[in-house]
């Protein structure tokens, strides 16, 4: 028996990046990965093939998780094939960096469409299914950037925060019924996201192990908090993973 024995587990953004660390992470665990992803097919279709290569089980799910059909068609299609769903990971994200006076106004729609938008839609289709279960995981993909603030940032920076306000105040509402919701913040992970940062000597300045992180490493996290019993007393809490960046 394996930590995760066929626990049912979607991992939004799962084609790439940390995401997909996490999709792999949990099935190698013994979940059923579904790997979400919005356009890189091939990618998320060769995740399914290193998991299945593996022994794992999982499965890859197109839909973009800002628009609120596309996740009901995700969560429709998950229930006809499984008819449960034990955690959830919202993890798909995007950056649209500029200084806020040249920052259009669609840039800023855009991450928050996602960022925060996508984090409350996945949320409330799934914790549905969750409540009739009585049980399930929900993890939030955030960011120091919420916390710290980032400049260039001021939409990611703003859709993070707000995605720690939810977590605790869904956390609030679910934990009578078996729920546990709770958020970890990345740091500077090397990823797609982080490969083209102009200026990686001044950010090594601020990260106490001095270095960036790996997307293994987020997943260790998101690992811990899946488990039961290991995390089934921990809800609403945000776990920073980024080589000590942010001390509170
Ligand atoms: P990434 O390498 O750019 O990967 C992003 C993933 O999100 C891809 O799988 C992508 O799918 C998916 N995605 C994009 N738009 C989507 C949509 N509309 N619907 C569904 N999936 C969508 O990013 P990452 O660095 O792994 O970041 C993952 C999460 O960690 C994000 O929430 C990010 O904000 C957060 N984070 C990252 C860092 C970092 O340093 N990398 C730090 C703090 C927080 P496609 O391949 O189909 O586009």
């Amino acid at each position: 028996m394996t930590l995760l024995q066929d626990k049912v587990a979607i991992v939004t953004g799962a084609s790439r990046g940390i995401g997909r660390a996490i999709a792999i992470e949990l099935a190698i665990q013994g979940a059923i990965a579904v790997v979400n992803y919005a356009s890189s097919s091939a990618a998320a279709e060769a995740v399914v093939a290193e998991i299945t290569a593996a022994g794992g089980q999982a499965i890859a799910i197109q839909a973009d998780v800002s628009k609120s059909d596309q996740v009901d068609a995700l969560v429709k299609s998950v229930i006809e094939k499984f008819n449960r769903v034990d955690i959830l990971v919202n993890n798909a994200g995007i950056t649209r960096d500029n200084l806020l006076l040249r920052l259009k106004t669609e840039d800023w729609q855009a991450v928050i469409d996602l960022n925060l938008t996508g984090v409350f839609l996945c949320t409330r289709a799934i914790s549905k299914i969750m409540l009739k279960q009585r049980s399930g995981r929900i993890i939030n993909i955030t960011s120091v950037a919420g916390l710290m603030g980032n400049p260039g940032q001021s939409n990611y920076s703003a859709a993070k925060a707000g995605v720690i306000g939810f977590t605790k105040s869904v956390a609030k509402e679910l934990a009578t019924r078996g729920i546990t919701v709770n958020a970890v913040a990345p740091g500077f992970i090397t990823t797609d996201m982080t490969s083209d940062l102009n200026n990686p000597e001044d950010i090594l300045k601020y990260i106490p192990l001095g270095r960036f992180g790996q997307p293994e490493e987020i997943a260790g996290m998101v690992r811990f908090l899946a488990a039961d019993p290991a995390a089934a007393y921990v809800t609403g809490q945000v776990f920073n993973v980024d080589g000590g960046m942010v001390m509170a």
